[in-house]
Formats: C-alpha cells, sequence, structure tokens
C-alpha cells in the first residue's frame, strides 16, 4: 500500500503528463483515443481466438480433477508445469500453502496479479452436458461452481499479453495465482499475511457467472469467519453408569440451540451455518470429544467481530452446561467483505463492451434451457444474450449472500473480479446443476470471451499507467479513508490444509479413471462419450 509512486518516478513506465495528485478525480477521463494500443487490443483478443483449444483444455483437464480445498493436488501440478513450459518462473508452496504458487514472468512496473479459483464442490460429481442429476461417481466432489475454467480465463489472456509485450519490449510484470481452497475462503488472507501482494499494483480476479460483468464499491454479500468449537468430556458406559460421563456431543447441541435462539436477535444481513463435523463415536459411549464447524457472515467486519464474540460466549455456556471443556477455537477460513476499485472497473466495463457475450448454439441453448425446466425454474430462458445495461456501482441495501476471500485482496491492491458467462442462469449453486455446463462448449466460450476482456484490461494497465495511479488514489482516498483492513486471521491461526483430505483419499482411486486426456480426445465430453446435449425427450 506504499511506494506506488514509484511507479512514475522510477521512470520505468511510458512517459506520462500526469496532473497532480491531488487535481485528479478518481474517475478515470475518457482517454484520448490511442490508435496503437487499440490495435494491439484487436491482436490480443485475435490471439485469445486461436488459443481455443487450449482454453478448452485446461478447463476440461481441471473439470476431470474435482479437486476440493487444500488437495488440489493434481490441478496445482498442471498448473504449474503449463506455466513452466510457457516461461513462468514459479514459487510453490506459497504461504504454507502445499496446493498454491505464484507464477511470475517479465520485470519491472506495473506489477499486475491475475488470480483465479481451483477447487470444487462436496457431493457435486456430474456427467458434464447432461440435463439432469446423473453423477459420474455417487458421493464424490465435482465441479458444482465452476472453479475449473477461471485460472484458463487468465492464463490465455496472459499468454497473448506476454507475446505482445515481448515484441514491443513493454514494461511490466505478470504473476498469475490460485485462489486455492476458496470454497473454505481458506487462502487468501494467509497470501496477504506472507506479504505475496505488498509490491502488487493491481489485482485482476475472475469467477465463473452467467454474464459478462463487472462492478465497482461494496459488492453485495458478506464476509465470515469460519470457526470450529471442540469440546472435551469424559467417556463412560452410556446405559451402566451414565453419571460418571460428561457428553462433549451436548454441548455441541446445547451450543447450536443457543446459536439458533439468539439467531432471532441478528441482524437481517446475517447469514450463519454449521455442521457437526464430531458427534461421537457410538451411542453406548459418552462421547468424550465433539466439534461444530460455524460460518459467521455479516456485511462488515465489526460486525462479523460481534458474531464471533456472540459465538464464542454461547460456546463457553454450552460447555458449562453440559461440564465439559471448551478446547481453544480453530480458525478455519476468513473472508473481508468485498470492495472492488472504480477505476478498474470501468476500464474492464470498456472492454466487456467491445467482447460482447459470446454466440450460443441451438444446443447450448437446449441444454440450457432443459436445465432450467428440469429445476423447475418459473421462466426456462436459457443462455444470456444481453450484456448489463450499465457498470454496476456500489450496492444499495446490502441484504447479505455469499462470499470471497478475495475481498481480503480488496482491501490491499486495487481489486476487480471480473465475472464471464461459463454457467447457466438460475441455478442453486454449490450443487450438481452447477457442474453440468462447466466442461461443454457454454464453459469454453465463456472463458474465450472472459479471456479477451482480460487481455484488453491488462494492456490499458500497461500502457496507460495514469489508469495505476488513479486507481490508488480511488484505492486510498475513497475505499480505505475511513476503512482499514485488519485481518480477521489471529496470529496463531494457520491455513486449515488438512481440510478434505480424507474426503479425496475415498473418491480420487476411483476418480483417476475419468481424468481427462487431451492427447486421446479432443474434449471431455468426447472421452466420455457424451452426446451434447443430452436432454429429456
Ligand atoms: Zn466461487
Amino acid at each position: 500500500m506504499y511506494a506506488r509512486s514509484s511507479l512514475i518516478t522510477l521512470g520505468i513506465v511510458a512517459a506520462v503528463a500526469a496532473a497532480p495528485l491531488a487535481q485528479r478525480a478518481p474517475a478515470p477521463k475518457s482517454a484520448a483515443p490511442n490508435p496503437k494500443l487499440e490495435a494491439l487490443k484487436q491482436e490480443a483478443v485475435a490471439d485469445v481466438e486461436n488459443r481455443k483449444v487450449f482454453s478448452q483444455q485446461m478447463v476440461d483437464q481441471i473439470f476431470s480433477y474435482g479437486e476440493l480445498g487444500f488437495q488440489e493436488v493434481e490441478t496445482n501440478r498442471y498448473l504449474i508445469d503449463t506455466l513452466k513450459k510457457n516461461g513462468f518462473a514459479v514459487q510453490e508452496g506459497i504461504a504454507g500453502i502445499p496446493t498454491a504458487f505464484m507464477a511470475t514472468w517479465g520485470s519491472g512496473k506495473p506489477v499486475i496479479a491475475l488470480g483465479s479459483d481451483i477447487d470444487c464442490i462436496p457431493q457435486a460429481s456430474q456427467k458434464p452436458g447432461v440435463a439432469w442429476h446423473d453423477a459420474m461417481i455417487e458421493g464424490a466432489p465435482g465441479h458444482g461452481e465452476g472453479h475449473n475454467s477461471g485460472q484458463a480465463v487468465n492464463i490465455t489472456a496472459a499468454l497473448a499479453v506476454k507475446k505482445i509485450m515481448e515484441r514491443e519490449h513493454l514494461s511490466g510484470t505478470l504473476r498469475i495465482w490460485p485462489g486455492t481452497a476458496e470454497e473454505l475462503v481458506g487462502s487468501k488472507a494467509y497470501f496477504i499475511r506472507a506479504g505475496l501482494f505488498k509490491d502488487v499494483d493491481i489485482a485482476l480476479f475472475t469467477h465463473v457467472s452467467e454474464n459478462l460483468d463487472v462492478s465497482w464499491g461494496p459488492r453485495d454479500g458478506t464476509g465470515l469467519v469460519s470457526v470450529q468449537y471442540s469440546f472435551l468430556g469424559e467417556t463412560a458406559h452410556a446405559a451402566a453408569n451414565p453419571w460418571r460421563g460428561r457428553s462433549a456431543l451436548d454441548a455441541v447441541e446445547l451450543m447450536d440451540i443457543g446459536w439458533n435462539f439468539r439467531r432471532e436477535h441478528l441482524r437481517l444481513s446475517q447469514r450463519s451455518h454449521n455442521v457437526i463435523v464430531d458427534g461421537g463415536d457410538q451411542p453406548n459411549v459418552v462421547p468424550r470429544t465433539a466439534s461444530v464447524w460455524y460460518y459467521f457472515r455479516e456485511t462488515d467486519y465489526p460486525h462479523i467481530k460481534e458474531m464471533w464474540e456472540t459465538g464464542d460466549t454461547i460456546a463457553k455456556a454450552a460447555a458449562m452446561m453440559a461440564g465439559v471443556e471448551l478446547q481453544p477455537t480453530r480458525v478455519l477460513g476468513s473472508a473481508w467483505p468485498q470492495h472492488f476499485n472504480k477505476v478498474v472497473a470501468e476500464t474492464t466495463w470498456a472492454n466487456i463492451q467491445k467482447v460482447g457475450l459470446p454466440q450460443w448454439s441451438e444446443d447450448d441453448q437446449t441444454l440450457a434451457k432443459a436445465l432450467q425446466k428440469e429445476l423447475k425454474n418459473p421462466r426456462a430462458e436459457g443462455l444470456n444474450t444481453k450484456l448489463r445495461e450499465q457498470l454496476q456501482g456500489p450496492v444499495r441495501e446490502n441484504t447479505g449472500g455469499g462470499s470471497d476471500d478475495i475481498g481480503d485482496i480488496s482491501w490491499n491492491v486495487p481489486t476487480v473480479t471480473l465475472r464471464y458467462p461459463s454457467n447457466i442462469p438460475g441455478l442453486p449453486g454449490h450443487n450438481w446443476a452447477n457442474a453440468i455446463a462447466m466442461a461443454t462448449p457454454i464453459a469454453h466460450k465463456g472463458v474465450t470471451a472472459g479471456a479477451k476482456v482480460q487481455a484488453m484490461t491488462i494492456l490499458d494497465l500497461l500502457m496507460r499507467p495514469e489508469l495505476v495511479q488513479q486507481a490508488w488514489t480511488y484505492f486510498r482516498d475513497v475505499q480505505t479513508k475511513e476503512t482499514k483492513y485488519e485481518p480477521l486471521i489471529r496470529p496463531q491461526d494457520q491455513p486449515a490444509i488438512w481440510l478434505n483430505k480424507s474426503i479425496m483419499d475415498k473418491y480420487r482411486p476411483e476418480m483417476k479413471k475419468y481424468y481427462y486426456d487431451p492427447s486421446r480426445y479432443k474434449t471431455y465430453l468426447d472421452q466420455l462419450g457424451i452426446k451434447y446435449p443430452t436432454v429429456r425427450p
């Protein structure tokens, strides 16, 4: 958050007639036409189009790995190999997370960090291109959100831009990194703590969606802290001597009852939910250990902290009632609410207008409508064919919703999330239905559209250094004027890299049989022998 002004003083970037900082408005004035930049953008767009097969293979490959958060072993290896092959230097195992990396190419300013998530969803195994629930492996994880597609957006864009940078001798550094364990909001706060974004000028994040879109200001949705409460009691014969035991499970149940009573008196914007990860071993043994895992979500940092304190109080009270001990709590993940940069969003939005939505085929629309009908959506309107009419600014009334730990990055570096149209509208999220499009032409076309936008935005940032300056002006003078980032993770917390290991150990041997082999099959649908689209008669 400092030393960014060195951008100009170091003279690394092209000379810019910059007005004094104070006179500069945060919003970028529409730039004078720059024929060279426009020509390079057109070249990058054409190059991304020519890399369609590369993008498709990456989308299909990661889909086939179907790896849960912190266990993205194959995905990690595949991405690192791809990046190394393309000239990137890769730092592996960053921030104490084995399945995270930072890949770097280029030199000098600006430093542009391209990120996207890579993990999948429990129990979302699904045959792609089939418009009803049809698991590839019953109970196995699968890409029931679409995190298999975002790296292809960034890497395809980066390779197209890199080619231009080499020829034109453009200064700038491209970083590529994975949103490891995003479904656990498990990694990005640790990336910040490890200082991995200290020298980054702009973070361009990308996430699967049903339209091509970007926004600025506070995003709707929540931040959160994810906490595990573990209790310790004493075993006893549950029938012969129950009075000699103390049940840790009682504390878990009492905590959940307490929380659900308190829920009535929480703000409307909150979301909270839990799963019992240890409920004892067998009924005739009084449970000595039991654990419950909570997500506490709110729309700002002080309210997240307040919920967390309430949770801690109820846990202590439950332990007292059950006569058991509350163990030290474990933070398993955290996320700040998201705030996106106005200048970078406006730059991206202008490029979105130039790219527009993909040309969907009859088959694409047939699949989308069949799935929407299958889910009994009131209107089965198929895929989006229109962009949003204008750039979305700050959300007026945030009634709560999901989270993404890109929020932590967004409070440290000017950031936007580019959303690209690789999925079908009207789906439940975190569900097998969200996996259906994700290794089909719908996902592939959406990724190519997203990569075109991303490539153009990177070129804007490389060739118009005033944009980077203005982005930081907004970041400093507007976004962080009153709100300062404080991590939700505590000094003693470490990445929860053991999560999901046992699930992957259980399913991986069977899943391996279905890994995509692009040397033998053009697409993953071909490999699986699935006719596209497969819909009910
Ligand atoms: Zn996501």
